[in-house]
Protein backbone atom coordinates (compact mmCIF):
# COMPACT_ATOMS: atom_id res chain seq x y z
CA UNK A 1 0.00 0.00 0.00
CA UNK A 2 1.72 3.19 -1.46
CA UNK A 3 1.36 5.73 -2.46
CA UNK A 4 2.76 7.16 -5.72
CA UNK A 5 3.66 11.42 -6.24
CA UNK A 6 4.30 12.66 -9.51
CA UNK A 7 7.77 12.75 -9.43
CA UNK A 8 9.52 10.82 -5.98
CA UNK A 9 10.57 12.52 -3.10
CA UNK A 10 15.17 13.22 -3.31
CA UNK A 11 14.85 12.75 0.82
CA UNK A 12 14.44 9.31 -0.49
CA UNK A 13 17.88 9.05 -2.67
CA UNK A 14 21.02 7.43 -0.98
CA UNK A 15 24.52 8.32 -2.18
CA UNK A 16 24.47 5.13 -4.33
CA UNK A 17 21.23 5.85 -5.91
CA UNK A 18 21.40 9.50 -6.17
CA UNK A 19 25.33 9.48 -8.37
CA UNK A 20 23.63 6.70 -10.43
CA UNK A 21 20.72 8.82 -11.43
CA UNK A 22 23.23 11.64 -11.73
CA UNK A 23 25.73 9.08 -14.01
CA UNK A 24 22.74 7.77 -16.31
CA UNK A 25 21.98 11.34 -17.51
CA UNK A 26 25.76 12.94 -17.92
CA UNK A 27 25.89 14.44 -14.55
CA UNK A 28 29.31 14.02 -12.76
CA UNK A 29 29.17 12.04 -9.78
CA UNK A 30 30.52 14.22 -7.13
CA UNK A 31 27.38 16.15 -7.67
CA UNK A 32 25.61 13.92 -5.50
CA UNK A 33 27.85 15.07 -2.47
CA UNK A 34 27.06 18.96 -3.05
CA UNK A 35 23.82 17.99 -3.37
CA UNK A 36 23.32 15.81 0.17
CA UNK A 37 25.32 18.59 2.01
CA UNK A 38 22.55 21.40 0.70
CA UNK A 39 19.96 18.96 2.07
CA UNK A 40 20.98 17.26 5.33
CA UNK A 41 23.82 19.53 6.09
CA UNK A 42 22.39 22.94 5.28
CA UNK A 43 18.97 22.19 5.01
CA UNK A 44 17.79 24.57 2.29
CA UNK A 45 14.22 24.84 1.47
CA UNK A 46 15.21 25.34 -2.43
CA UNK A 47 16.80 24.16 -5.27
CA UNK A 48 18.14 27.66 -6.11
CA UNK A 49 20.11 27.99 -2.44
CA UNK A 50 22.31 24.96 -4.10
CA UNK A 51 24.15 27.78 -5.46
CA UNK A 52 27.32 25.71 -6.36
CA UNK A 53 25.24 23.64 -9.02
CA UNK A 54 24.63 24.99 -12.52
CA UNK A 55 21.24 26.55 -13.44
CA UNK A 56 20.41 23.74 -15.48
CA UNK A 57 21.19 21.09 -13.11
CA UNK A 58 19.40 22.79 -10.63
CA UNK A 59 15.86 22.71 -13.52
CA UNK A 60 16.81 18.93 -14.09
CA UNK A 61 16.37 18.36 -10.54
CA UNK A 62 13.75 19.78 -9.85
CA UNK A 63 12.04 18.46 -12.58
CA UNK A 64 13.13 15.03 -11.28
CA UNK A 65 12.37 15.58 -7.70
CA UNK A 66 9.77 16.69 -4.90
CA UNK A 67 11.57 18.79 -2.69
CA UNK A 68 9.33 18.77 0.50
CA UNK A 69 7.09 15.73 0.57
CA UNK A 70 6.06 16.84 3.46
CA UNK A 71 4.36 20.05 4.25
CA UNK A 72 3.99 21.77 8.09
CA UNK A 73 0.05 22.27 9.45
CA UNK A 74 0.66 23.47 12.57
CA UNK A 75 2.51 22.95 16.09
CA UNK A 76 1.38 22.17 19.37
CA UNK A 77 2.84 22.66 22.66
CA UNK A 78 2.62 21.36 26.00
CA UNK A 79 4.11 22.73 28.99
CA UNK A 80 7.20 23.57 27.34
CA UNK A 81 7.70 19.78 27.71
CA UNK A 82 6.31 18.00 23.91
CA UNK A 83 6.35 19.84 20.75
CA UNK A 84 3.23 18.19 18.38
CA UNK A 85 4.36 18.60 14.35
CA UNK A 86 0.93 17.92 12.33
CA UNK A 87 2.49 17.48 9.01
CA UNK A 88 0.38 16.92 5.45
CA UNK A 89 1.76 14.44 2.69
CA UNK A 90 1.32 14.78 -1.33
CA UNK A 91 -2.08 12.79 -0.59
CA UNK A 92 -3.09 15.50 1.76
CA UNK A 93 -2.95 12.36 4.57
CA UNK A 94 -1.54 13.96 8.12
CA UNK A 95 0.74 12.46 10.07
CA UNK A 96 2.50 12.99 13.05
CA UNK A 97 6.41 14.25 14.35
CA UNK A 98 6.76 15.00 18.20
CA UNK A 99 9.36 16.64 19.78
CA UNK A 100 9.87 15.41 23.31
CA UNK A 101 12.18 18.09 25.58
CA UNK A 102 12.11 15.63 28.73
CA UNK A 103 13.39 12.36 29.85
CA UNK A 104 10.27 10.31 29.23
CA UNK A 105 11.67 7.27 26.95
CA UNK A 106 15.14 5.35 27.35
CA UNK A 107 16.86 4.35 30.02
CA UNK A 108 19.26 7.09 31.66
CA UNK A 109 18.65 10.45 30.08
CA UNK A 110 19.06 13.97 31.31
CA UNK A 111 16.40 16.07 31.76
CA UNK A 112 17.74 18.46 29.13
CA UNK A 113 17.65 15.82 26.10
CA UNK A 114 15.50 15.95 23.12
CA UNK A 115 14.19 12.98 21.61
CA UNK A 116 12.34 12.99 18.59
CA UNK A 117 9.43 10.34 17.58
CA UNK A 118 8.02 9.52 13.89
CA UNK A 119 5.70 8.23 12.16
CA UNK A 120 6.09 5.19 9.75
CA UNK A 121 2.62 4.76 8.08
CA UNK A 122 -0.80 6.91 7.46
CA UNK A 123 -2.94 4.57 10.30
CA UNK A 124 -2.06 1.28 11.35
CA UNK A 125 -3.46 -2.22 10.73
CA UNK A 126 -1.97 -3.77 13.92
CA UNK A 127 -5.02 -3.63 15.40
CA UNK A 128 -4.34 -2.80 18.94
CA UNK A 129 -7.66 -1.87 21.18
CA UNK A 130 -6.39 0.77 23.10
CA UNK A 131 -4.46 2.93 20.19
CA UNK A 132 -5.75 5.50 18.37
CA UNK A 133 -3.18 4.85 15.42
CA UNK A 134 -5.14 1.76 14.59
CA UNK A 135 -9.08 2.87 15.18
CA UNK A 136 -9.12 3.13 11.42
CA UNK A 137 -6.84 0.61 10.09
CA UNK A 138 -4.15 1.70 8.02
CA UNK A 139 -4.17 3.72 5.39
CA UNK A 140 -1.15 3.57 3.67
CA UNK A 141 3.03 3.21 3.92
CA UNK A 142 4.77 5.86 4.14
CA UNK A 143 7.95 5.94 1.73
CA UNK A 144 11.69 6.35 2.97
CA UNK A 145 11.69 9.93 2.15
CA UNK A 146 8.83 10.65 3.58
CA UNK A 147 10.02 9.42 7.05
CA UNK A 148 13.45 11.17 6.52
CA UNK A 149 11.84 14.57 5.37
CA UNK A 150 9.80 14.45 9.56
CA UNK A 151 13.23 15.22 10.61
CA UNK A 152 14.36 17.87 8.35
CA UNK A 153 10.93 19.50 9.82
CA UNK A 154 12.10 19.02 13.08
CA UNK A 155 15.67 20.14 12.41
CA UNK A 156 14.20 23.41 10.70
CA UNK A 157 11.56 24.29 13.41
CA UNK A 158 14.57 23.69 16.47
CA UNK A 159 17.46 25.43 13.81
CA UNK A 160 15.47 28.56 14.09
CA UNK A 161 14.62 28.36 18.22
CA UNK A 162 18.42 27.44 18.99
CA UNK A 163 21.30 28.61 16.86
CA UNK A 164 23.02 25.59 15.93
CA UNK A 165 26.96 25.04 18.07
CA UNK A 166 28.04 23.63 14.45
CA UNK A 167 26.40 24.45 11.03
CA UNK A 168 26.24 20.66 10.45
CA UNK A 169 24.73 19.25 13.55
CA UNK A 170 21.50 18.01 14.28
CA UNK A 171 19.68 19.83 17.65
CA UNK A 172 18.48 16.48 18.67
CA UNK A 173 19.41 13.49 21.31
CA UNK A 174 17.59 10.36 20.24
CA UNK A 175 15.44 9.25 18.07
CA UNK A 176 12.57 6.84 18.78
CA UNK A 177 10.43 5.09 15.82
CA UNK A 178 7.71 5.49 17.86
CA UNK A 179 4.99 7.34 16.23
CA UNK A 180 1.65 6.74 13.85
CA UNK A 181 2.05 3.15 12.61
CA UNK A 182 4.23 -0.22 13.08
CA UNK A 183 7.27 0.53 11.42
CA UNK A 184 8.15 -3.42 11.37
CA UNK A 185 5.37 -3.62 8.80
CA UNK A 186 7.05 -0.70 6.73
CA UNK A 187 10.15 -2.71 6.84
CA UNK A 188 12.10 -1.55 3.90
CA UNK A 189 11.12 2.15 3.97
CA UNK A 190 12.45 2.34 7.02
CA UNK A 191 15.44 0.72 7.07
CA UNK A 192 16.29 3.19 4.17
CA UNK A 193 15.50 6.21 5.82
CA UNK A 194 17.38 5.31 8.96
CA UNK A 195 20.30 4.46 6.77
CA UNK A 196 20.27 7.48 5.45
CA UNK A 197 19.57 9.56 8.76
CA UNK A 198 22.68 7.77 10.23
CA UNK A 199 25.06 8.30 7.03
CA UNK A 200 28.22 10.55 7.04
CA UNK A 201 26.33 12.28 3.70
CA UNK A 202 23.22 11.86 5.42
CA UNK A 203 21.97 13.49 8.97
CA UNK A 204 24.98 11.15 10.35
CA UNK A 205 22.93 10.64 13.15
CA UNK A 206 24.25 7.22 15.62
CA UNK A 207 22.26 4.56 15.63
CA UNK A 208 22.93 3.77 19.05
CA UNK A 209 20.74 6.55 19.43
CA UNK A 210 17.78 5.48 17.33
CA UNK A 211 14.93 3.38 19.26
CA UNK A 212 12.39 1.92 17.21
CA UNK A 213 9.84 0.34 18.77
CA UNK A 214 7.58 -2.50 17.52
CA UNK A 215 4.40 -4.41 18.42
CA UNK A 216 6.02 -7.93 17.71
CA UNK A 217 6.11 -8.73 14.03
CA UNK A 218 8.88 -12.41 15.05
CA UNK A 219 10.18 -13.00 11.37
CA UNK A 220 10.89 -8.53 10.96
CA UNK A 221 12.57 -8.47 14.63
CA UNK A 222 15.00 -11.67 13.83
CA UNK A 223 15.91 -10.05 9.80
CA UNK A 224 16.50 -6.68 11.79
CA UNK A 225 18.75 -8.74 14.73
CA UNK A 226 21.16 -9.43 11.42
CA UNK A 227 21.06 -5.67 10.11
CA UNK A 228 24.60 -3.80 10.25
CA UNK A 229 22.52 -0.54 11.24
CA UNK A 230 23.09 -1.23 15.62
CA UNK A 231 19.53 0.24 16.67
CA UNK A 232 18.17 -0.48 19.65
CA UNK A 233 14.86 -2.14 20.17
CA UNK A 234 11.58 -1.73 22.03
CA UNK A 235 8.74 -4.25 22.26
CA UNK A 236 5.19 -2.83 23.17
CA UNK A 237 4.58 -5.75 25.38
CA UNK A 238 1.53 -4.50 27.28
CA UNK A 239 0.37 -8.32 28.26
CA UNK A 240 2.60 -10.69 30.58
CA UNK A 241 0.17 -13.39 29.33
CA UNK A 242 -0.73 -14.80 26.58
CA UNK A 243 -4.39 -14.28 27.74
CA UNK A 244 -4.51 -10.57 28.59
CA UNK A 245 -1.91 -9.71 25.52
CA UNK A 246 -4.34 -11.27 23.23
CA UNK A 247 -7.11 -9.49 24.46
CA UNK A 248 -5.51 -5.99 23.77
CA UNK A 249 -3.41 -7.43 20.75
CA UNK A 250 -4.65 -9.16 18.14
CA UNK A 251 -0.23 -9.39 16.88
CA UNK A 252 -0.75 -11.48 19.80
CA UNK A 253 -2.66 -14.74 18.05
CA UNK A 254 -0.08 -15.12 15.12
CA UNK A 255 3.20 -14.14 17.19
CA UNK A 256 2.35 -15.25 20.98
CA UNK A 257 4.95 -14.91 23.88
CA UNK A 258 6.76 -18.24 23.50
CA UNK A 259 7.47 -16.94 19.97
CA UNK A 260 7.91 -13.09 20.37
CA UNK A 261 10.30 -13.75 23.64
CA UNK A 262 13.23 -15.71 22.20
CA UNK A 263 13.37 -13.59 19.66
CA UNK A 264 14.04 -10.66 21.61
CA UNK A 265 16.20 -12.62 23.23
CA UNK A 266 18.19 -13.37 19.71
CA UNK A 267 18.09 -9.45 19.22
CA UNK A 268 19.75 -8.54 22.77
CA UNK A 269 22.27 -11.38 22.26
CA UNK A 270 23.12 -10.57 18.76
CA UNK A 271 23.51 -6.81 19.82
CA UNK A 272 25.07 -7.33 23.23
CA UNK A 273 22.56 -4.28 24.40
CA UNK A 274 19.24 -3.89 26.41
CA UNK A 275 16.09 -4.36 24.88
CA UNK A 276 13.35 -1.87 26.40
CA UNK A 277 10.03 -4.06 27.16
CA UNK A 278 7.08 -1.20 27.31
CA UNK A 279 3.78 -1.93 29.23
CA UNK A 280 0.79 0.43 29.36
CA UNK A 281 -0.86 0.44 32.68
CA UNK A 282 -4.47 0.20 32.17
CA UNK A 283 -6.76 -0.12 35.08
CA UNK A 284 -8.22 -3.81 35.13
CA UNK A 285 -6.59 -4.67 32.16
CA UNK A 286 -2.96 -5.23 32.51
CA UNK A 287 -2.11 -3.93 36.18
CA UNK A 288 -3.04 -6.85 38.54
CA UNK A 289 0.19 -7.89 40.81
CA UNK A 290 0.35 -11.12 38.72
CA UNK A 291 0.82 -9.29 35.58
CA UNK A 292 3.61 -7.17 37.48
CA UNK A 293 5.14 -10.44 38.81
CA UNK A 294 4.97 -12.19 35.14
CA UNK A 295 6.42 -9.02 33.38
CA UNK A 296 9.09 -8.95 36.12
CA UNK A 297 10.13 -12.88 35.40
CA UNK A 298 10.11 -12.32 31.46
CA UNK A 299 12.09 -8.31 32.12
CA UNK A 300 14.74 -10.63 35.13
CA UNK A 301 14.80 -13.73 32.35
CA UNK A 302 15.68 -11.15 29.22
CA UNK A 303 18.17 -8.85 30.89
CA UNK A 304 15.86 -6.62 29.50
CA UNK A 305 14.45 -2.78 30.42
CA UNK A 306 10.99 -1.93 31.19
CA UNK A 307 9.61 1.26 30.55
CA UNK A 308 6.14 1.46 32.45
CA UNK A 309 3.76 3.91 30.80
CA UNK A 310 0.41 4.81 32.64
CA UNK A 311 -2.51 4.77 29.87
CA UNK A 312 -3.32 7.79 27.89
CA UNK A 313 -7.17 8.14 27.19
CA UNK A 314 -8.50 8.19 23.77
CA UNK A 315 -11.60 9.63 22.97
CA UNK A 316 -14.04 7.11 21.78
CA UNK A 317 -12.71 4.38 23.93
CA UNK A 318 -13.53 3.17 27.36
CA UNK A 319 -10.01 2.63 29.19
CA UNK A 320 -8.24 4.41 31.97
CA UNK A 321 -4.73 4.62 33.73
CA UNK A 322 -4.66 3.23 37.41
CA UNK A 323 -4.01 5.44 40.19
CA UNK A 324 -0.49 6.53 40.68
CA UNK A 325 -0.95 3.94 43.96
CA UNK A 326 -1.48 1.26 41.66
CA UNK A 327 1.30 2.47 39.17
CA UNK A 328 4.04 2.66 41.75
CA UNK A 329 2.74 -0.75 43.35
CA UNK A 330 3.49 -2.22 40.00
CA UNK A 331 6.77 -0.58 39.40
CA UNK A 332 8.34 -1.37 42.93
CA UNK A 333 7.60 -5.38 42.31
CA UNK A 334 9.73 -5.02 39.30
CA UNK A 335 12.13 -2.71 41.11
CA UNK A 336 12.47 -5.22 44.20
CA UNK A 337 13.09 -8.01 41.54
CA UNK A 338 16.14 -6.63 40.39
CA UNK A 339 14.61 -5.55 36.81
CA UNK A 340 15.50 -2.05 35.86
CA UNK A 341 12.31 0.15 35.34
CA UNK A 342 11.30 3.32 34.89
CA UNK A 343 7.74 4.49 35.36
CA UNK A 344 6.86 7.60 32.90
CA UNK A 345 5.76 10.47 34.46
CA UNK A 346 3.27 11.63 31.71
CA UNK A 347 3.10 14.96 30.80
CA UNK A 348 2.08 15.19 27.36
CA UNK A 349 -1.21 14.08 28.35
CA UNK A 350 -2.94 17.45 28.29
CA UNK A 351 -1.93 17.70 24.55
CA UNK A 352 -2.86 13.90 23.19
CA UNK A 353 0.29 12.82 23.53
CA UNK A 354 -0.60 8.69 22.36
CA UNK A 355 0.41 8.51 19.24
CA UNK A 356 -2.18 9.28 16.50
CA UNK A 357 -4.68 11.47 18.40
CA UNK A 358 -4.07 15.01 17.31
CA UNK A 359 -4.21 13.40 13.59
CA UNK A 360 -7.79 12.19 14.36
CA UNK A 361 -8.89 15.18 15.54
CA UNK A 362 -7.66 17.53 12.57
CA UNK A 363 -8.98 14.59 9.97
CA UNK A 364 -12.58 14.74 11.72
CA UNK A 365 -12.46 18.56 11.83
CA UNK A 366 -11.63 18.13 8.50
CA UNK A 367 -14.84 15.99 7.73
CA UNK A 368 -17.28 17.88 9.38
CA UNK A 369 -16.06 20.97 7.60
CA UNK A 370 -16.35 19.16 4.17
CA UNK A 371 -19.37 17.80 5.25
CA UNK A 372 -17.88 14.69 3.97
CA UNK A 373 -15.19 12.34 4.92
CA UNK A 374 -11.94 13.68 3.00
N1 LIG B 1 3.54 0.40 16.38
C1 LIG B 1 4.67 0.45 17.21
C2 LIG B 1 5.21 1.85 17.43
C3 LIG B 1 4.22 2.94 17.56
S1 LIG B 1 3.19 2.93 18.99
C4 LIG B 1 4.39 -0.21 18.53
O1 LIG B 1 3.24 -0.52 18.79
O2 LIG B 1 5.34 -0.44 19.27
C5 LIG B 1 4.30 3.56 20.22
C6 LIG B 1 3.94 3.17 21.63
O3 LIG B 1 2.79 3.94 22.09
C7 LIG B 1 3.57 1.72 21.77
O4 LIG B 1 4.20 1.14 22.88
C8 LIG B 1 2.09 1.81 21.97
O5 LIG B 1 1.60 0.66 22.58
C9 LIG B 1 1.94 3.07 22.79
N2 LIG B 1 0.58 3.58 22.86
C10 LIG B 1 -0.40 3.49 21.94
N3 LIG B 1 -1.53 4.08 22.40
C11 LIG B 1 -1.26 4.54 23.64
C12 LIG B 1 -2.02 5.22 24.62
N4 LIG B 1 -3.27 5.56 24.40
N5 LIG B 1 -1.41 5.54 25.81
C13 LIG B 1 -0.12 5.22 26.01
N6 LIG B 1 0.65 4.58 25.12
C14 LIG B 1 0.08 4.23 23.94
FE1 LIG C 1 -0.19 0.11 15.61
FE2 LIG C 1 1.56 0.40 17.58
FE3 LIG C 1 -0.88 1.50 17.76
FE4 LIG C 1 -0.60 -1.15 17.90
S1 LIG C 1 0.21 0.36 19.35
S2 LIG C 1 -2.14 -0.06 16.69
S3 LIG C 1 1.06 -1.51 16.49
S4 LIG C 1 0.71 2.04 16.29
Amino acid sequence: MQFTPAKPTIYGETLDSLTAVLTAHGHPAFRARQILEWLYKKRVGTWDEMTNLSRPLRAWLAAQFELDPTSFVLTKQSEDVTDKLLLELGDRSLIETVIIRAPQLGVGQENSRKTICISTQVGCAMGCRFCASGLEGLKRNLSAGEIVHQLIQVCRQEDSRTPRAHAELVSFDNLVVMGMGEPLHNYDAIMRALTILNAEWGLAFGARRITLSTSGLVPRIKQLADEPLGIRLAISLHGATNEVREKIMPVNKAWPLEKLLPAVREFSDKHGRMVTLEFILIEEINDSLEQAEKLRDIAYDLHAHVNLIPYNTVEGLPWKRPSLTRQEKFANILFDGGVSVTLRREKGHAIDAACGQLRLKTEKAREAAAGSPV
